[in-house]
């Protein structure tokens, strides 16, 4: 949900493996436990303390961190199991409580690389909690967010391709999407006659890490919009 794309992988040391991770997770967020299902799935559950610049409580947050499939290469979900954030779009919250952070395609990125939990708390969580007290207290008009659902990803698209037509947008998933593999020599789908790897490169492979079926969905729906 916040507009950031970056995220430093393990800064000031190494997670290697799930166990580091989460000796790391429970080290730096003491309100969280780690649960064992009976169906043998794992959780992070408990309390996130969102902390100011000196280390002093602002407030807390009833979370739940869900069971990682493809570890690293997967997106966690989270949910607010608190009464903290009312479970609106307008809090990117949907009504079950998972909390959208980021949109979709950089989140896939993401993982695609190699995503470990502590990197994603440590990002994440102070930058969203932080905006919510923020926009409780309606002071968080003037901070950037994606906007909601479809326009969310034509907003996406608008930055990642820095095209601000919604047709020229269309036309170009639509030449993304007839590629099977994508060439950094071919024509770029922009249509702007340079090669591949001299225009849109970086937007293509943010968007190679999402299913061509997903994007194909995002396709019909944000035609549908304009
Ligand atoms: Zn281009």
């Amino acid at each position: 949900m916040l507009n950031n794309t970056s995220l430093t992988l393990n800064r000031g040391f190494k997670i290697r493996n799930f166990e580091e991770d989460k000796i790391a997770i429970l080290k730096s967020n003491p309100g969280l436990h780690f649960v064992i299902q009976n169906d043998g799935t794992y959780i992070f559950s408990g309390n996130y303390y969102l902390k100011n610049d000196e280390g002093k409580l602002i407030k807390s947050f009833n979370v739940k961190i869900t069971p990682l499939k493809n570890y690293p290469n997967s997106v966690p979900i989270v949910y607010s199991t608190g009464d903290e954030i009312e479970k609106i779009d307008d809090y990117h919250i949907s009504k079950e409580g998972i909390i959208c952070f980021d949109h979709t395609y950089t989140l896939n990125k993401l993982a695609s690389g190699g995503l470990r939990l502590y990197d994603f708390i440590e990002f994440y969580f102070p930058k969203y909690f932080s905006w919510v007290l923020l926009k409780q207290c309606e002071k968080a008009e003037n901070l950037k967010e994606w906007a909601h659902q479809d326009n969310g990803t034509i907003q996406y698209f608008q930055e990642i391709l820095r095209i601000s037509d919604i047709d020229k947008i269309c036309d170009f998933l639509d030449c993304y999407l007839k590629v099977s593999k994508p060439s950094r020599n071919e024509k770029c789908y922009c249509g702007s006659g340079i090669k591949l790897k001299n225009c849109h490169l970086d937007a293509v492979n943010i968007l190679r890490a999402t299913s061509k079926k997903e994007l194909q969905n995002d396709y019909h729906k944000i035609k549908k919009v304009k």
